[in-house]
């Protein structure tokens, strides 16, 4: 199966997060081997140094980031379009830090996610174990407020992987939480990342989960694809799924440039 004209993978890490592997060279490649017409960078945002360092890159890298996808850019013209973005987290209290590093660049592109309960990440797999100490349904209440907070934000493009605490298969046992806040998604006027990870994940399915994906879709919240690769073979992976997925819920595909919505679908 092919893709057909016009798509975009606009979830893409690179090696400077510290967690992923390949030059972005070398996702570009994949992404026009995978008959996309572009891709968005949108690698781990920078974020103040008591806030999970390892997993990102360091503000002194930003440069470096910033001119090694303006490379790709060049290499690439003409044949892929290479836009520059970030995965920005929501954690109240680093707001100020992140809309620094927002005003740094003109990015093209900005997705809000929320990795963090507190002190927890809970999403990586070596503390997964905390899940037995709580409660799914206050769990899921906490995470779908700051999902709210970051849509309220004003920082933001999209949310990221919406509902990222199932990756190990702990799923919400209500989804009020869920509908409120894609309420204020809608209201707020942001996007959401349709991302293909999940598929990879414990969890095995994309996020979110295909009742969000129908309920956003009547909300008319567009849809940005992303893998959220971290190394070239995750390029536009599951991509031809996630179109139909997404298409036959009723919901629409954009991308951004320059932080505005663009309907690159042919
Ligand atoms: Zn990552
Ligand atoms: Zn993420």
């Amino acid at each position: 199966m092919t893709l057909p004209q016009g798509l975009y993978d606009s979830h893409l890490h690179t090696p400077l997060c510290g967690h992923a592997s390949g030059h972005p060279r070398e996702y570009a490649q994949a992404a026009l081997d995978a008959g996309l017409s572009g891709i968005c960078f949108t690698d781990h945002i920078p974020m103040p140094r008591w806030y999970d360092a390892p997993w990102r890159m360091r503000r002194d890298q930003l440069d470096e980031y910033i001119q090694t996808v303006q490379e790709v850019q060049r290499e690439f013209a003409g044949r892929l379009d290479v836009r520059l973005g970030l995965e920005a987290d929501f954690h109240p209290g680093t707001e100020g830090y992140v809309a620094e590093v927002l005003e740094a660049h003109p990015w093209d592109y900005v997705i809000g996610s929320v990795h963090y309960l507190g002190a927890w990440g809970f999403d990586n797999p070596e503390f997964v174990d905390e899940y037995e100490r709580r409660d799914l349904g206050t769990l899921y209440r906490h995470y779908y407020a700051l999902i709210e907070g970051a849509a309220r934000s004003g920082l933001f493009d999209a949310i990221g992987h919406l509902d990222l605490p199932k990756k190990f298969g702990h799923r919400d046992p209500q989804g009020a939480a869920a509908l409120r806040a894609l309420d204020t998604i809608a209201l707020q006027g942001l996007s959401l990342d349709y991302n293909t990870a999940g598929l990879r994940k414990p969890v095995a399915e994309a996020y979110p989960a295909p009742d969000l994906l129908q309920a956003a879709a009547a909300r008319q919240i567009p849809f940005v694809l992303g893998s959220d690769a971290h190394r070239p073979g995750e390029v536009g992976s599951a991509f031809v799924q996630a179109l139909d997925t997404v298409l036959a819920a009723g919901g629409r595909v954009i991308t951004y440039q320059q932080r505005t919505r663009q309907d690159n679908q042919a």
